[in-house]
């Protein structure tokens, strides 16, 4: 589904250059739930938005779903991120004037799906992580455990082969982090491939693979048995 090879990205800054990746290879197979862990400043963001199509290597190769991922113009790129990939963000980025079903139907919208099926999909999506109650509310009136969940609704309405999630629960306190983390386990149950970035040990261990990045380069990457968010959950209260 993934594979990196020999990934470099430095930033420039006036005459000074920092070297934030320095050569990354690893692969994600489908159906897979990794967590990249790594100190802050370690190179999560930047590794995960070269995955999202989001930025560009200077140097290595990409291929995402057997497609060669380089200099694609931007127009190329927003059709592969569109179609291949469904984001999640620690402050959840929603449009704030749209209600919570209109943020899930976005997606659709770009990719040219009619109003009637965009609303039915986004419906959907919304039942499937517990808010069709809340479809007609702004982001304002709902809780951070529920924004996250319509963000995690939207990432998936238009069924991303991969989810990305950078610190998706890095807003949120423990019970309400489980509670998104259960949520996250059961899409990946059903199959979908995830690769959550986060520098909280609990949470990487609800993965089921742990690759740990340090100056800009993996440390270690092995397969971790995967502790269930409900378990922890309960414990909790
Ligand atoms: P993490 O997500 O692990 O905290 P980042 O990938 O965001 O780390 O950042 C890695 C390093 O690159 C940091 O030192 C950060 O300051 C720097 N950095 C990130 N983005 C930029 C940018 N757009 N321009 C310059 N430096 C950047
Ligand atoms: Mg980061």
């Amino acid at each position: 589904m993934i594979e990196i090879k020999n990934l470099h990205k430095s930033y420039k800054m006036g005459s000074n250059s920092l070297h934030v990746l320095k050569g990354i290879n690893f692969e994600v197979s489908e159906g897979e739930m990794v967590a990249i862990m790594g100190s802050s400043g370690s190179g999560k963001s930047t590794l995960l938005n070269i995955l999202g199509i989001l930025d560009e290597p200077d140097e290595g190769v990409y291929n995402l779903n057997s497609t060669l991922i380089k200099n694609l113009n931007e127009k190329i790129a927003a059709k592969y991120r569109n179609k291949f990939l469904g984001f999640v963000f620690q402050s959840f980025n929603l449009i704030n004037y749209k209600s919570a079903l209109e943020n899930v139907a976005m997606p659709l919208y770009y990719q040219g799906v009619s109003r009637t099926v965009r609303i039915e999909k986004a419906l959907q999506y919304l039942e499937k992580v517990g808010l069709a109650d809340w479809a007609g509310h702004l982001p304002n009136e709902l809780s951070g455990g529920q924004k996250q969940r319509v963000a995690i609704a939207r990432a998936l309405a238009s069924d991303p082969k991969v989810l990305l999630a950078d610190e998706p629960t890095g807003a949120l306190d423990s019970t309400t982090s489980y509670e998104v983390m259960e949520l996250i386990q059961q899409i990946n149950d059903e199959g979908k491939t995830i690769l959550i970035v986060t520098h909280e040990d609990d949470i990487a261990h609800m993965c089921k693979r742990i690759v740990n990045l340090k100056d800009g380069i993996i440390i270690s990457d092995s397969k971790v048995k995967q502790v269930r968010a409900k378990t922890k959950r309960i414990c909790l209260v």
